[in-house]
């Protein structure tokens, strides 16, 4: 008779997940490596080990499926930004390869290791957020 048969329930999934936990402040508090919950905790107890359970409010990590899209976020960003720089330079200053090498190579390395644990936790604060893997309460099957 509605004509939308799911839509009384994705309405009401889509205000429950905006209001217990919204995705902006989540994924702030990813980036900055922090527990997308409490935003007091470390994230991480190694560099991209994430720990078991937030040491402050309890809320449970293990279960994030992080996976490929960090790296694959990194990958995308840095590859854009150190080729539209390098395209930049060589347009402005002339300069040899090896000088091109000794600048973009190591840029690369280092901006990749920086960006790659942050993105990793805003994936982790968005699969929090939106109650993916065993963030939903549930059991995950893949455990
Ligand atoms: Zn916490």
């Amino acid at each position: 008779m509605t004509g939308e048969p799911n839509g009384p329930t994705t309405a009401l999934t889509y205000q429950a997940t905006a209001t217990d936990r919204p995705l902006g402040p989540a994924l702030l508090r990813g980036l900055r490596c922090r527990c997308p919950n409490c935003g007091e905790g470390k994230l991480f107890r190694a560099y991209l080990k994430s720990v078991e359970a937030c040491n402050v409010c309890g809320e449970e990590i293990h279960h994030h499926r992080a996976d490929d899209l960090p790296p694959y976020l990194t990958v995308f960003i840095v590859g854009h930004l150190i080729v539209a720089l390098f395209m930049a330079a060589d347009e402005m200053v002339r300069m040899s390869m090896w000088a091109h090498l000794a600048i973009w190579v190591p840029l690369t390395i280092l901006l990749s290791l920086a960006l790659l644990q942050p993105l990793k936790g805003a994936t982790i604060a968005l699969q929090w957020s939106l109650r993916l893997g065993g963030f939903g309460g549930e059991k995950d099957p893949l455990e």
